[in-house]
């Protein structure tokens, strides 16, 4: 999803309510663990197991094994699954135990405070090495929007409920800004382990992995990096137990290797499909399917529909530098969708050529059996030889002498 979009979304939060989530990249956690170990922050060892087994598993020996069930989601050790089985965390010694409590997490939705209602399907789980745990506490550093930088947050009761602390004993819970530019000072790091109450050399240890974490947050550009729990154990470790990091979009082509990780499963699959040719899909609950090129059109467009009655299902944003390939892509993702029952294309040409859009439509429209009224208003750079283009093609095609004319036509046609 283009930054445009996102500002959008978050100017236009009604728009959301309809949609699917903001893509932003979002990592499982033996993913982001993976990258922690890279970056030298101290994590446990673990193996993973999915539906085509565990041989990893075979070569993984320790004394007490942990079960993690990998969603995209936190909340997991409170969560339940959509058998019955509680918990989507847990502690064992047996390897027999490893064995049936994976069974009864794979290929099952598993539901928590923060999965939809249904829940996530479980399709990889992670089998760590236990530690025993003394003490949980919480760091998170995040973007955040207010304070126009990264803030450092942090509080001795962490664990599963940290929102419980938030709103309970918010004096448990420390917000610290970091300039950019001079990152986690010695001074800031141990200030904050000692208020984590990490006590004589543990202080320093603590300290070490909070410089740690912020490197990593800077390093792989995240929007945030929220530890819970970070540990203290009976052998006197300092740990990372549990993940989540969010990644900036902007930042993608600085970390192909990261954005590669990312598991498709759990998004929308025509928001994937319209990714893969460089066009953003925002889905929506109406009936009719909307091309336009450019976030601002799209909203424009939406209010428009809207003044005449009717109902977006989708946007799909073709953005300023369209091929004709493009539109063929954006005409398939559309038409795919059983909810819409016409096709507005509204395009203002300035960097975009009308005459691609237009070749682009007549192209599709011939190699696929359009069984929806199509809607066209081109305006702009080449728009005269663009409606030339439609007129000759023969084709069913309505255009539109405007935007009020274009959605009027459209909410007409959509019924
Ligand atoms: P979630 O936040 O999704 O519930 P966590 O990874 O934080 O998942 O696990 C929940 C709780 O399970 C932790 O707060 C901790 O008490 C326990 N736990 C998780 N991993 C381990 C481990 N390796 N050893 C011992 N206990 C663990
Ligand atoms: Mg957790």
């Amino acid at each position: 999803m283009s930054s445009l979009w996102n500002s959008v979304l978050k100017l236009r939060p009604q728009i959301k309510q309809f949609t699917v989530p903001v893509r932003n990249l979002n990592l499982l956690e033996y993913q982001s663990k993976h990258l922690l170990r890279k970056n030298g922050v101290a994590v446990q060892d673990f193996c993973m197991i999915d539906e085509k087994g565990c041989s990893e598993f075979e070569k993984f020996n320790v004394k007490e094994y942990v079960i993690k069930a990998q969603i995209l989601a936190g909340g997991r050790g409170k969560g339940h699954f959509s058998n019955g089985f509680k918990g989507g965390v847990h502690v064992t010694t047996s390897r027999k135990d490893v064995d049936s409590i994976s069974k009864q997490m794979l290929g099952y939705n598993l539901i928590t405070k923060q999965t939809p209602k249904d829940g996530i399907e479980v399709k990889k789980i992670m089998i760590a090495e236990s530690v025993t745990i003394k003490r949980e506490t919480y760091v998170c550093i995040l973007m955040d929007r207010q304070r126009n930088g990264p803030v450092l947050i942090a509080s001795p009761a962490g664990g599963v409920d940290i929102e419980a602390v938030a709103e309970k004993t918010p004096h448990l819970i420390k917000n610290i800004p970091i300039d950019i530019f001079e990152g986690v000072t010695d001074s800031m790091a141990n200030e904050v382990a000692q208020f984590l109450e990490f006590k004589g050399p543990l202080t320093n240890l603590a300290a070490v992995e909070i410089k740690k974490l912020w490197q990593f947050f800077l390093a792989v550009d995240a929007t945030q990096l929220e530890i819970n729990p970070l540990v203290e154990t009976d052998e006197n470790k300092v740990i990372s137990v549990d993940a989540k990091i969010n990644f900036d979009d902007n930042a993608q082509f600085r970390h192909k290797d990261i954005f590669a990780l990312e598991d498709l499963a759990e998004s929308d699959p025509r928001e994937v499909e319209a990714a893969k040719h460089n066009l953003n899909y925002i889905g929506m609950t109406g009936n009719i399917g909307c091309l336009v090129n450019g976030a601002g059109l799209a909203m424009a467009t939406m209010d428009i529909i809207k003044l005449h009655g009717g109902d977006p299902a989708n946007f799909l944003d073709v953005g300023g530098s369209v091929k004709e390939e493009q539109v063929r892509a954006a005409f398939n993702i559309l038409t795919a969708d059983k909810t819409v029952r016409c096709i507005l294309v509204n395009v203002f040409g300035g960097i975009v050529n009308c005459a691609t859009i237009a070749n682009g439509i007549v192209g599709a429209m011939k190699s696929m059996n359009l069984k929806v009224p199509l809607i066209v208003r081109l305006e702009g750079t080449n728009a005269t030889e663009a409606r030339r283009i439609i007129k000759e093609s023969g084709l069913d095609i309505q255009t539109a002498e405007d935007l009020d004319d274009a959605a009027k036509k459209a909410v007409a046609n959509a019924v």
